[in-house]
């Protein structure tokens, strides 16, 4: 199922859709059940049609497509460059998630979306991952300032376990769920595509979207989390440390493969207890976390054998190449070479390790 690095790529796909203004909205006739949607349709597109898409973000698994104010006749640019608009600019509050976006889309207005979001090959994500669109630390608000406005309305796309969102070329028309029809740019639509039909999409104002993913709700993005709030957002509990990763209210983006993967590559054992962690096995952690995400970013996610995950040009990602771990049981281990890969369940979930990279406290480290 999408985790940070698909959820990721298909922002990075659809950011073209950034600048054009929603035509229309529709839910394509279907025998099947159809997915959460919140408000109901017709609702939902009486309150999109005609706005315009001002910045496409990742919020920890899901896609955040943020509107421009809806008011008729006075295009209202936003988020604006940094140091203006410090009053009702809409963008977010300063402990919103939506900072910490790798979106940080400041200057993100029609017409710059290329510049602001390069295109998606492998390459230029990569070096887009260690370079520009990394500005989370950036505040473009004066502190308190994002408080004084309601803020702007946010189209969230939650992809669960196998939703995509996508520019054209959905794997089937059976199981497209939603098309909003977009003008005004190069992009003819945005699709949510979800073979399980368990995705959901919403429609929130900033403070629903608050108190939905807000910091109480989500934590720290993966990708930007420092390495002493990752220990303290995790750490202490006898909680099996496989299991606090998952953990989205303490650190949002991880999820079940590449918890495995992290681990393995920090030579840490899953079901060792948080509390048990060495301050070097969690700034191992840290580093893993990082290295791993941003190398299953620059191939742009995983597609694993269900082949459900497509980039946003209907491609599979390639970073299933690279798994140590995931779905490897009874192989041999990538880097000691001497141990098989072996196969337990935590929380219902599988885990996948290493016995001799991975040793009970995680004290060991890899070669
Ligand atoms: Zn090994």
């Amino acid at each position: 199922m999408p985790e940070l690095p698909e959820v990721e790529t298909m922002c990075r796909g659809i950011a073209a859709a950034v600048g054009c203004r929603i035509r229309d909205l529709r839910r394509p006739k279907s025998r099947l059940k159809s997915i959460l949607i919140s408000p109901r349709i017709n609702h939902f597109r009486r309150r999109v049609a005609g706005r315009r898409i001002a910045a496409v973000r990742r919020v920890g698994k899901r896609v955040v497509l943020e509107l421009e104010p809806a008011r008729a006749g006075s295009p209202h640019p936003s988020p604006l460059p940094k140091g203006e608009g410090t009053k009702c600019t809409g963008s977010p509050h300063p402990n919103s998630p939506l900072k910490k976006s790798i979106f940080e889309s400041s200057g993100a207005t029609a017409g710059l979306s290329s510049s602001v979001f390069p295109s998606v090959s492998p390459r230029t994500a990569g070096q887009a991952s260690s370079g520009t669109l990394f500005r989370r630390t950036a505040d473009p608000l004066p502190k308190g300032e994002g408080t004084k406005c309601a803020g702007n309305d946010l189209i969230v796309l939650e992809p669960r376990m196998t939703g995509l969102v996508l520019l054209a070329n959905p794997p089937d028309e059976e199981h497209l769920r939603l098309v909003f029809s977009l003008e005004g740019g190069n992009v003819e639509n945005v699709l949510f595509w979800d073979q399980r039909g368990l995705g959901v999409a919403r429609l929130l104002s900033h403070k629903e979207f608050l108190q939905h993913y807000g910091p109480n709700r989500l934590g720290p993005d993966a990708m930007s989390i420092s390495p002493d709030t990752l220990r303290e957002r995790l750490g202490g509990g006898r909680r099996a440390i496989k299991v606090a990763l998952l953990d989205q209210r303490a650190l949002a983006g991880v999820g079940n493969l590449y918890a495995s993967e992290i681990l393995h590559r920090a030579g840490i054992h899953p079901a060792a207890p948080c509390r048990r962690l060495s301050a070097a096995d969690w700034s191992r952690l840290h580093a893993a976390m990082r290295a791993v995400l941003r190398a299953a970013i620059r191939h742009q996610g995983s597609t694993l054998r269900d082949g459900t995950y497509r980039i946003a040009r209907d491609d599979p990602g390639g970073y299933q190449r690279y798994h140590r771990v995931y779905q490897r049981k009874g192989e041999p281990c990538l880097q000691c070479g001497e141990a098989r890969i072996e196969r337990i369940v935590q929380v219902q979930r599988s885990t996948f390790f290493c016995p001799v990279c991975q040793r009970a406290c995680g004290s060991r480290r890899r070669r």
